[in-house]
């Protein structure tokens, strides 16, 4: 067995045994196998052994990989967790079945006008910034409300829940709660929160969505790869 399919089942059982544990859980969560800066050499086994949600946070590096392991699977739910600038909106939304990192107006407005054009509906998340970095992504709780309702209810986009990254430094179940308040508040069914250091904790907050890369795959290599999800584009 690969050490990623090995590292799999453990966290499959652990995700069982956080639901088991949590008063509240929600409906179901899904593990979304966060492969960036891991070749399809790496994604296969997991592949096989029935992993099929996946999240990249480059549109560039997504599509240098992903057009041909969907050709041999088809059924992939591919989840963009990564910044996206208004001039990738094409790429990405004819890529990736989930964006995760909806934080602005002007993005609003172009996923709009892509989404009319080509009559693709991925799934949408708001990145709310909930420790309120300066460099870090996503829109302040403060403004979350407004962008909610421009996206969703003026525009009529598919945003379906939210998502945060915690401070790296913070207690992450603060930030989870909030985050959970606030999708409750707005009737949004999803919450994509907790990595590989706290997918436990974000279970017990509601979470439908966790996004675990080293606990997976093993440390990545460190080429800023990583940075680049938690700042602004
Ligand atoms: C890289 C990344 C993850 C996975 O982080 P790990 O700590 O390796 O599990 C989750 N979410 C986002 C937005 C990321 O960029």
């Amino acid at each position: 067995m690969s050490p990623q399919v090995h590292n799999r089942a453990a966290i499959l059982a652990r995700i069982d045994a956080a639901r088991k544990a949590a008063l509240a859980p929600a409906p179901s969560t899904t593990l979304i196998a966060v492969s960036k800066t891991h070749g399809a050499e790496h994604i296969r086994p997991l592949l096989e052994a029935g992993q099929r949600d996946f999240g990249e946070n480059r549109v560039q590096e997504a599509l240098a990989k992903w057009p041909a392991l969907k050709d041999d699977y088809p059924d992939i739910v591919l989840h963009l967790i990564g910044p996206l600038q208004t001039n990738k909106v094409r790429e990405a939304v004819a890529l990736f079945d989930a964006i995760h990192t909806l934080d602005r107006p002007k993005l609003a407005d172009a996923l709009k006008a892509e989404l009319a054009r080509s009559g693709r509906t991925p799934t949408l998340f708001v990145q709310v910034n909930t420790g309120e970095e300066e460099q870090k992504a996503g829109v302040s709780p403060a403004e979350a409300p407004a962008l909610i309702a421009h996206s969703r209810d003026a525009l009529s986009l598919p945003v379906q829940g939210l998502m945060c990254i915690p401070p790296v430094e913070d207690e992450p179940a603060p930030h989870f709660a909030l985050l959970a308040k606030l999708a409750g508040r707005h009737r949004l069914p999803l919450l994509s929160m907790g990595m590989s250091a706290d997918f436990e904790t974000a279970i017990r907050f509601g979470a439908t969505h966790v996004r675990v890369g080293s606990a997976l795959f093993g440390a990545r290599a460190q080429i800023g790869a990583s940075s680049g999800a938690l700042t602004r584009p």
